[in-house]
Formats: C-alpha cells, structure tokens, sequence
C-alpha cells in the first residue's frame, strides 16, 4: 500500500493532467458538485459524498455524435470512398457496401459514411465504489457480455479511461451498497482506491492501469499504522451503511408479483419525470435521432428513460407500456429481474441517488422491499393513472 500526502494531492493531479484528462468533484459557481474536466489550482470535493451526476457521462455521453454522413456526387464519392481513411462506407451489410461502392462510381450518388469515436485518455479521480461498480454494469451491457452487442463507441471511451476511486467515510442514510453486494470500500471496477486516513490517503492500485499511476513521485510507502488506520475506516464505513431490504428471492418475487396492483399504487405519487434515470449511474438507455441540413447528416445518441411514455411506443403505435405503473414496475423489475438473468449480477450499486432527487421522494428500498417481497395482502387500488 501506498501514501500520498493531503498537500501532494494537486501535484499528483497536476502530473497526470500533463498526460492526460482529469475529471473530478468539483463546487461550480452555482455551489453545485459534479464531475468537471480538472485544471491545475481547481479545489477537488471529497467532503460531499455523492457529486449529484455520477461520472457515467464521461463515458456514455448524454449526447454524442457518432457518425456523420452525407451523399456525394459521381466521381466526387468515388474519391471520398475510394482514396480517404476518414470517409468509409460502413454500411453493415456487405452486400449492401459493395453496392454502395460500386454505386459510387457508377451512379449520380452514393452514401459517404464517416464514423466519429474520439476517446481521449482519462483519469476519473474520486469517484466513489458505487460509481465505479456502475460502470461495471454498464460494461455488461456494451462489452458483449455472454456473446451480446459490443459497443465500440462505449470500449473506446471505457479502455481509455481509469477509475481512482476513494473510499466513504461517512455514508449517507439514503446509501445501500452493502444491500446489493457492494460497500463503501468496494474495489469492482476501480483502477486504484484512495482512502482518507491522517494527513492524507492510503493508497491501493487494483489493476496494471493503477500500477501505471502510482509510480507518481509523489507516492511512498505506506506506513503499518496507516494501512491499520485504512482498514479501521473501511470497517467503520461498512456498519454504518444500513440494511435495506433483503435479496433472498428477489427475482422470483418480483416475477410472481407482475400483476399486483400494489405496482399502480407505488405508482400513483411518480410524474415520469425521468430523474431517476439521469441521476443514477448504471441506467444506459439511449435514444438515436438523425440530424439532416442539405444532403449531410448527423446520427446522434442521447440518453433516454424508461419512464418516458413513448419510450416503448412502436410504429403502429402499439404501445406495450402504456400506463405509468408499467413503466414504473418496469424500471425496478429491469434493475433486480431481468438484467440479473441477462447479466447475472444486479443493475443497482445503492448509491441512493434515485432517492435522493426524486422531487416526489419514491424510495427505491421502499418499492422493493414491498414488490421484491412475498405479496400476502393484495391491497386495493386506488386513483386512476395517465
Ligand atoms: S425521479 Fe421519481 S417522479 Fe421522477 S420518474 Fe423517477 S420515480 Fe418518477
Ligand atoms: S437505481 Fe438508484 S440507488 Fe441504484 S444505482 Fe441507480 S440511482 Fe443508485
């Protein structure tokens, strides 16, 4: 283990911004923390737990561009496609590719694709262990876990990017990470683990990319009263994360309970304002929408939530979640139900933010300690929902 001196820390960031991007929590004149790009001189938040936005967004951006394109003329295509390494024809089919390339030169027009997937490399400084076990699960979904979708757009940014998290020491009382397997020392995910002890932080490296980071100058060794010192707090922080609810059966109570009305009077207090999502640090649904002025184009990707009445809503317009209390069971049934089949971990690292910024304070261990659980009582409905 390693130490790092409090009056080093800006030293440490400094060197590595030489080298690369920093991001950290940071106050913004509006006294609001969130993770901003770092510079040289910047004060970094540790004493606010949770910045309100994880860092997701540094990797699944709320909005990114990733391909632009447009339709060149005869002759004009043949040179884009043919002799430029910016401009490819990435049509997925190749039948399709070969006649759009032979389109090119043979007709008046052709289709001129330009992917764009710039990832920079990153440092994510003071992030806490349920942020970085977000990105884990968000990793599930792009990484092609168990044969599916590999997101090149995510990879890049995610291979580019390392996670130096720092341990909780006073943990909120909307946390829970120790109810959906993690705690407030939790290393799944972190590249390096910092945690505060006297004059400083004790510092661990998880992965080869961490190793890279701690060979700084400004690290010694730590000293065993330090590393004594660290584990007193990782303790200390671990009993006082309370107990939520119980995850025994989750999945198969939740599955019985698909039909219980108890959903629409759960329901019934929630706006669909889509907070919760935005907030949270491993909710990845996105939204595709192109953007034409004049014969070029832009494909974009945008977050989405799933309480948004035409996220689900077809062509035809059949819409399989019509009511609100589909889209609110949805969101919960998603996180401890089906990506748990899927992915065979949870979708949830308790960090509590949902609770937290829900302007009608739903309570994410409140809804599944009643629909997660066995249902005796089936209560009545009340109110009529949009
Ligand atoms: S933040 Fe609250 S009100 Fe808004 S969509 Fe989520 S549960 Fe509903
Ligand atoms: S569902 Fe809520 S508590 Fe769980 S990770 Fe998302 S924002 Fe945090």
């Amino acid at each position: 283990m390693k130490f790092l001196a409090q009056d080093k820390l800006q030293a440490f960031l400094g060197h590595l911004a030489g080298e690369s991007r920093v991001v950290a929590p940071v106050k913004g004149d509006d006294g609001v923390v969130l993770f901003r790009p770092w510079s040289p001189g910047t004060e970094v938040e540790l004493d606010v737990l949770l910045p309100k936005q994880s860092a997701k967004e540094f990797v699944l951006r709320q909005s990114e561009t990733y391909l632009r394109y447009g339709y060149a003329m005869e002759g004009e295509a043949a040179a884009q496609v043919d002799d430029s390494h910016e401009a490819k024809v990435v049509l997925d089919d190749p039948a399709e590719r070969k006649a759009a390339q032979d389109t090119a030169v043979t007709a008046h027009a052709a289709l001129v694709v330009e992917p764009v997937n710039d990832a920079p490399a990153q440092v994510i400084f003071g992030l806490r262990p349920c942020d970085a076990r977000g990105f884990v699960q968000m990793d599930n979904v792009f990484g092609g876990y168990g044969g599916f979708y590999f997101d090149p757009y995510y990879n890049a940014k995610r291979e580019a990017t390392t996670l130096v998290a720092v341990t909780c020491r006073d943990p909120r009382s909307t946390c829970f990470c120790t109810s959906v397997q993690g705690g407030p020392a939790s290393t799944e995910g972190a590249d390096v683990l910092f945690t505060q002890v006297e004059g400083g932080f004790a510092v661990e490296a998880l992965t080869d990319k961490g190793e890279t980071l701690l060979a700084s100058a400004e690290f010694v060794d730590a000293a065993q009263a330090q590393v004594l010192y660290a584990e007193t707090v990782k303790e200390t922080a671990e009993a006082r994360v309370d107990a939520a609810f119980d995850l025994e059966g989750i999945q198969e109570h939740l599955r019985a309970n698909i039909e219980d009305p108890g959903w629409h009077d759960l329901a019934m207090r929630c706006i669909s304002c889509g907070t919760c999502t935005y907030v949270c640090p491993n909710c990845y649904c996105f939204n595709i929408t192109d953007e034409m002025v004049e014969g070029r184009g832009e494909r974009i990707r945008t977050w989405d939530n799933c309480f948004n009445p035409s996220y689900t809503l077809e062509t035809s317009g059949h819409n399989p979640r019509d009511t609100k209390s589909n889209r609110f069971r949805n969101r919960f049934s998603h996180k401890f139900w089906y990506y748990p089949e899927k992915y065979d971990s949870l979708l949830c690292s308790g960090c509590g933010r949902c609770i937290t910024h829900c302007p009608t304070r739903i309570d994410i261990r409140e809804v599944l300690s009643v629909m997660g659980s066995e249902r005796t009582a089936v209560p009545a409905t009340t109110g009529e929902e949009a």
